[in-house]
């Protein structure tokens, strides 16, 4: 399988303070890594690195390849960066903007106001988030009117709209009831077909049910990354 995205021997500094080392690790296509550690171990600090989100507060050294190129420089175009390789927060954060408007935002900005291709865009996207038939009556309703987990799903269009290759999601189910959780995992395993997909989760269960590979962070550290099985499986 090929090699999407692969840090080397990434370092993240907060200020003088490292927050995050010793990181080397390779995400292949096709597949779900979770990140697992406690709180403060550095999972957010490492996912956040991988798409130059957190370029304005924190100092990354190291290498970040994305398809054999190093992001991690400064000539890179941080938002084609963060075009190929999208974000999912915790908290669903739709923009206060009808669904439509959530999807088209990004494709607008960028020049594409064909109404045709728009609409499929949003068709497209809204059916791989599996929101498509709850709010298909209600593309020009308020985003903010939704439930969590529907939110939380256009949220996941509204990134893939811009037709990523990598989807990084922040504990994308810790604001979700436990029906929305499942659904929103049986998602991201049919986006696994598309995508490669690396998750933040405090919840051993959901890395177990859910990744292929997994990065156990302890203070800062990657200090196990192996098959998912094999991470979950005793000796
Ligand atoms: P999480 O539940 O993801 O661990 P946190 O409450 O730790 O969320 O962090 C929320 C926000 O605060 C993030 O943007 C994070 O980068 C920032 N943050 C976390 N720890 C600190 C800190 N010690 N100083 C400043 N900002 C922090
Ligand atoms: P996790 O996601 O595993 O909860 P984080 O990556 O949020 O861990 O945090 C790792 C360490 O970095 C913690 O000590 C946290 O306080 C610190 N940290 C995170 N974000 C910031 C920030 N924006 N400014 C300063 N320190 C931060």
């Amino acid at each position: 399988t090929t090699i999407t995205m692969q840090t080397k021997n990434l370092e993240v500094y907060y200020g003088k303070t490292l927050a995050m080392q010793h990181a080397d690790i390779q995400f292949k296509q096709n597949t779900i890594t979770a990140l697992i550690g406690p709180s403060g171990s550095g999972k957010s600090t490492f996912l956040r690195s991988l798409n130059r989100m957190n370029d304005d507060v924190a100092t990354v050294k190291g290498q970040i390849l994305y398809q054999g190129v190093d992001i991690n420089q400064p000539k890179i175009d941080v938002y084609e960066v963060r075009r190929r390789i999208g974000m999912v927060f915790q908290r669903p954060n739709p923009f206060a903007k009808s669904i439509y408007g959530n999807i088209t935002f990004a494709l607008e900005r960028r020049g594409i106001h064909d109404k045709r291709v728009l609409d499929e865009v949003v068709e497209k996207t809204l059916k791989q988030a599996a929101v498509w038939d709850q709010v298909k009556d209600n593309l020009h309703k308020s985003a903010l009117s939704l439930s969590g987990g529907q939110a939380q799903r256009v949220c996941i269009a509204r990134a893939l709209a811009v037709q990523p290759d990598v989807l990084l999601l922040d504990e994308p189910a810790s604001a979700l009831d436990p029906v929305s959780t499942q659904q929103l995992e049986q998602t991201l395993r049919e986006l696994k077909q598309d995508y490669t997909i690396i998750i933040v989760t405090h919840n051993m269960q959901q890395a177990a049910r859910l990744s292929d590979y997994t990065v156990f962070f302890n203070l800062g550290e990657a200090i196990e990354y192996n098959k998912t099985r094999k991470v979950f499986t005793r000796p």
